[in-house]
């Protein structure tokens, strides 16, 4: 089966004023929807490359293929982390790991905004698990696929692709960062935790 874009589980203006609309529309039907294509056409080159026998071009293939389906991954994530419900801080068992790994909710929140406005160029701030140590990592992650832990999984993601917020607020990513913080869907991210500790 292809990979498909998900509807997004919201209105499009349901999240204003924190994220405008028309931004959050392009973002989904047309970013999001690209790294989809772009996934499914890959695993077709790769498709055509076994039955032909030929891995001439397997460099090139493997490389875009972690760049769209990463992308797909997090997108899609990524607007499951967000409500118009959300915002305020997180509580039961999460609350205890940020705590436990990260000292406080404000200093996680600090590190995690950081990490997300100091990405140079496109990238993400991520919170994962870590299942080795058992513990909650933030991660600053390039394009959609570079510079992670492997094994964590990924519980939090914060887009600062350019694409993610200019048509909004410009040049000013660490504005946008902060809106994040009022839409987090806690319990969809304690959810995630939950299910990944199990
Ligand atoms: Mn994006």
């Amino acid at each position: 089966m292809p990979y498909e874009l998900p509807e997004l589980p919201y209105d499009y203006a349901a999240l204003e004023p924190h994220y405008q609309a028309e931004n959050l529309e392009i973002h989904h039907s047309k970013h999001h929807a690209a790294y989809v294509a772009g996934a499914n056409t890959t695993l077709e080159r790769l498709g055509d490359a076994r039955a032909a026998g030929d891995f001439g071009g397997l460099v090139g293939l493997e490389k875009t293929l972690a760049f769209n389906v990463s992308g797909h991954v997090l997108h899609s994530m990524f607007w499951k982390n967000l409500s118009p419900d959300g915002g305020g801080k997180p509580e039961g068992e999460l609350a205890a790991a940020i705590d436990e790994h990260f000292g406080s909710f404000d200093v996680f929140k600090a590190q995690l905004s950081q990490a997300s406005v100091l990405v140079q160029g496109s990238g993400w701030g991520v919170l994962a698990y870590e299942p080795l140590g058992g513990r909650l990592v933030v991660e600053q992650v390039y394009d959609h696929h570079a510079n992670l832990v492997h094994g964590a999984v990924p519980l939090l993601v914060f887009d600062v692709w350019e694409h993610a917020y200019y048509l909004q607020y410009r040049n000013a990513r660490p504005a946008f960062v902060d809106a994040l913080w009022n839409v987090v869907n806690w319990p969809d991210v304690a959810g995630r935790l939950a299910r990944t500790r199990r």
